[in-house]
């Protein structure tokens, strides 16, 4: 088959005779000296050194043809098409391995690039001119492309994390403390403005301790089994605050003016008792302390407690561990004394004990009772708190019912 090719100098594409291309030239080199029409049997493009190309023409006479011309186009192909496909990337990552595509140790530049290297003196400078021209503006436009990226990632994260300003806040959820322990340091705050100070001791004590030491013997009923919880070592939970009073003593000399507010433990469980509960004992030791004294001081207690217009009256009782005792009641302050439901229809309500300390006591601690006397008093908190906040049973303190407890 014979084939017609033109040249042309300064021609820029070789045509067959159909008019298909079948390559350019930039009409140097022996195809445009010669000029004219060359009748070629065939022509046909043939890679050689990566991107320089090389034209075989047979016919007329065989000659090769090294096409400059084709480095030329290529370059401008790649950049056209590198422009036109960093049109269409969407992703950061797709940028990336688009651009191991024409700049990567294999790429289509970077092999335009290694083919420098075959052309001739003359030629390098318009070539390389042209693929540094090439490269600057590749670069260019991924760098622009990536920054574009990168925005428009930033934009998107922007919108995903948006936050609408305009709707109400959540309340986080804050602890508060429970009515009892808001209740024990009511009674705490109290007490120390009247120069009492508060000490604490060990929950678990031994018999002598609890007992022994506060005047009440082996054959008392409170040392049964069924009113005390006993360890197997012989130490018990202490049923009472009362042996913090003995070990205050033991450990100064009078004058003594202590609270000892904490936790004890009996066999109980109903309405009014739960087997664990709080208590604040009081104790006064001093030369001269009466009887009178100790009833002031409650009475103040009292109506800091539960108003000015609370009312208060002793009864008689009895404690192992004072003597004279008693037990003080205070105005109902639902129907303010005129007898309801909460009072047993009495008006008065129990709030503690209390007594003059018993002279066994002292002795006990090596206190001279010729020397001290002094008063004792114990009330328990959750009994107080049920007043205050008019809880009807003792045992809901403790069922941890967020909607009970939330109340207060
Ligand atoms: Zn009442």
């Amino acid at each position: 088959m014979r084939a017609t090719a033109e040249f042309h100098p300064g021609a820029t594409q070789l045509e067959n005779e159909a008019g298909r291309f079948v390559g350019a030239t930039s009409g140097s080199r022996q195809s445009t000296k010669r000029g004219g029409t060359a009748e070629v049997d065939a022509c046909r493009f043939r890679p050689h050194n990566n991107f320089n190309h090389k034209l075989e023409v047979t016919g007329q006479s065989d000659r090769c043809f090294f096409l400059r011309g084709t480095m030329k186009a290529e370059l401008q192909a790649i950049q056209a098409e590198a422009l036109a496909a960093l049109k269409s990337v969407e992703t950061l990552d797709a940028l990336e391995s688009l651009r191991i595509t024409y700049f990567g140790r294999k790429g289509k530049l970077t092999d335009v690039m290694k083919g420098m290297g075959t052309l001739s003196k003359e030629e390098r400078p318009e070539i390389g001119r042209l693929a540094n021209e090439v490269r600057a503006t590749l670069t260019q436009a991924f760098e622009a492309a990536t920054e574009a990226l990168h925005h428009q990632q930033q934009e998107h994260q922007l919108e995903a994390e948006a936050v609408d300003i305009t709707l109400p806040g959540r309340k986080p959820a804050y602890g508060k403390a429970h009515p009892v322990m808001q209740t024990l340091e009511r009674i705490e705050a109290i007490f120390r403005q009247m120069g009492f100070e508060a000490v604490t001791g060990p929950e678990v004590e031994t018999e002598y301790y609890n007992f022994d030491a506060l005047n009440t013997p082996a054959d008392h009923p409170a040392r049964d089994l069924h009113d005390t919880f006993y360890l197997t070592d012989g130490h018990l939970l202490r049923t009472h605050n009362s042996p913090v009073q003995i070990r205050a003593m033991e450990s100064q000399s009078p004058p003594v003016r202590i609270i000892v507010p904490g936790k004890c433990y009996r066999v109980d469980y109903d309405v009014s008792h739960t087997p664990m509960f709080h208590q604040v004992e009081g104790l006064l030791v001093d030369k001269h302390a009466t009887f009178s004294e100790l009833k002031g001081i409650l009475t103040s207690f009292a109506r800091q407690m539960f108003g000015d217009q609370t009312q208060m009256r002793f009864r008689p009782h009895f404690f192992p561990f004072t003597e004279p005792s008693a037990e003080m009641d205070i105005s109902c302050a639902v129907c303010q004394g005129d007898g309801c439901r909460s009072c047993g229809g009495t008006g008065w309500v129990e709030i503690l004990g209390a007594g003059a300390v018993d002279p066994a006591v002292f002795e006990a601690v090596n206190y001279d009772p010729d020397e001290v006397t002094g008063f004792a008093f114990g009330m328990g908190v959750e009994r107080i708190a049920n007043l205050q906040f008019h809880i009807p049973d003792i045992r809901t303190l403790y069922e941890n019912d967020l909607r009970f407890l939330r109340q207060f």
